[in-house]
């Protein structure tokens, strides 16, 4: 380590807040460390509310064995064994009829080891299926990352004989949970990173999640930072993050409270960050990070008698189409709590809660037919309007560097330059290459 700033303020504690202090007391950082976090708890996105008597994560959060750096961070704060991971990639499909289909890896080795699946996939046409060839071979035998930012991964798959049922029925049921995003706003390098690295790298696309919730990240890291002497500050919203004449930051918090340091990392979201600000130094950023538009998640919990699923997890493909929940899987009430997690909701958003539910109940039955037989004794809609950044078309030239190279001042959030979508991963990553700038680059 270079040498180290004599004091640190880091703003926000979801996972790249978290990740980036982590990461700076591992180093060795042995000066003043302080975390500020708005909400009563920490973890941001990726944590958990309380509903009456449930403990709801927002939103359920899976990963992929790809996650690297997202998982030996969990490992790093010893939740390595909560960590659930497929041992092959295998994704359940059903529509409201009750069809259904199966994504699976077979023992063929990659790249076709999903071939036979799809080859039985019911949803889409013989014809349908032909057209995946011409994206899939492209993939892998050319790398179009560089040359294709201003690109819709739809029009690339179009030019590559993609037919329009198979974006509806197969690319957007992959692209529109990963992504958050429909194909027709998603860029060419974001859609080639979920093609490449979860269907067509067998070790990376494995699907998983934590066991138990999500609180327990903030928990530990929150833990982990003051048994080395940092300090967490919880119900502590930041104002205004202004530079002083003597060469440090001056972070205000909604009180008038006023915290000096050498160093700020904002690890706040991109809209967020905007405001507290002064247009000052927004103009030193070379990035116009306010330019990224954020889409919102819906996450409808419905809470039955009895058990009324006997999977983890599977993709539904109606009007209300998502991801479907058994959030208890493995415990004793186990295909009593449903969630479906309806990514780019769209109009739907728009209904009132009342309407929701009837409507996610209404077709979730077609795959779910116990319900028919069970009570639904209660519901509940989570409503995240800003989930996840749009990886649209252009978007990256909007995502700053960690070190904006702005004296003193280092950003990280899943929304920073990474490279990744909107994603635990990112979100981590952004954490670390943050406190590396920031411990290697003390002197700049
Ligand atoms: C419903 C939902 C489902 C998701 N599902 C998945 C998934 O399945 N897989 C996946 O990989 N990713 C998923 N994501 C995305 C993932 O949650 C995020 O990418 C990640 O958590 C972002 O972390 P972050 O630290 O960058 O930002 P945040 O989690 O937003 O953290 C920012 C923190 O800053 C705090 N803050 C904001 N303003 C201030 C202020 N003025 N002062 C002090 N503190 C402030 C906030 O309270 C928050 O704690 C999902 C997101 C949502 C919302």
């Amino acid at each position: 380590m270079a040498e180290q700033p004599e004091s640190i303020t880091v703003i926000g504690g979801g996972l790249a807040g978290l990740a980036a202090a982590t990461r700076m007391l591992d180093r060795g950082y042995d000066a003043d460390l302080t975390l500020l976090e708005r909400a009563p708890f920490l973890g941001g996105r990726a944590s958990t509310v309380d509903y009456k008597k449930y403990r709801l994560d927002l939103g359920q959060h899976m990963h992929v064995s790809g996650f690297e750096v997202y998982l030996e961070f969990l490992t790093r704060l010893g939740l390595g064994d909560k960590i659930r991971t497929q041992p092959r990639l295998e994704a359940e499909f059903r529509d409201g009829s009750g069809r259904r289909g199966k994504v699976k890896d077979s023992n063929t080795p990659a790249p076709f080891h999903l071939a036979s699946s799809l080859i039985e996939f019911p949803f889409i046409s013989s014809i349908d299926k032909t057209s995946l060839a011409g994206p899939l071979l492209s993939a892998l035998l050319f790398n179009y990352e560089e040359d294709n930012r201003q690109v819709s991964f739809s029009d690339w798959l179009r030019r590559r004989g993609t037919t329009e049922r198979s974006i509806e029925r197969l690319w957007n049921q992959i692209i529109v949970p990963t992504l958050n995003a429909p194909v027709d706003e998603v860029s060419v390098p974001m859609g080639m990173m979920i093609l490449k690295r979860i269907l067509l790298d067998k070790q990376g696309g494995k699907l998983g999640r934590l066991d138990g919730n999500l609180a327990e990240i903030g928990d530990k890291a929150s833990n982990f930072v003051e048994s080395q002497e940092g300090t967490v500050r919880l119900s502590s919203p930041v104002n205004s993050v202004e530079p002083a004449e003597d060469g440090k930051w001056r972070v205000k918090l909604s009180d008038g409270e006023l915290v000096e340091s050498e160093k700020v990392l904002s690890a706040v979201p991109g809209h967020r960050l905007e405001k507290i600000l002064s247009e000052t130094t927004l103009n030193k950023f070379s990035r116009p990070f306010w330019n990224l538009e954020w889409n919102s998640i819906l996450n409808v919990h419905l809470f039955f008698s009895e058990s009324v699923m006997d999977r983890e997890f599977f993709g539904f493909l109606e009007g209300t189409a998502g991801w479907v929940f058994n959030v208890d899987w493995n415990e004793s009430d186990s295909g009593k709590h449903v969630c479906l997690t309806m990514s780019d909701p769209g109009e739907l958003e728009n209904l009132d809660t009342e309407e929701l539910v009837d409507l996610v109940k209404q077709e979730l039955t077609g795959a779910l037919p116990r319900i028919n037989e069970a009570t639904m004794v209660d519901s509940v809609v989570l409503h995240q309007p800003k989930a996840t950044f749009k990886p649209k078309p252009g978007s990256s030239s909007f995502r700053p560097s960690q070190n904006p190279e702005i004296r003193g001042l280092y950003v990280a959030g899943d929304w920073t330059d990474t490279g990744w979508p909107s994603t635990m991963e990112g979100a981590v990553r952004s954490g670390y290459l943050a406190a590396d700038e920031i411990l290697g680059d003390s002197a700049r």
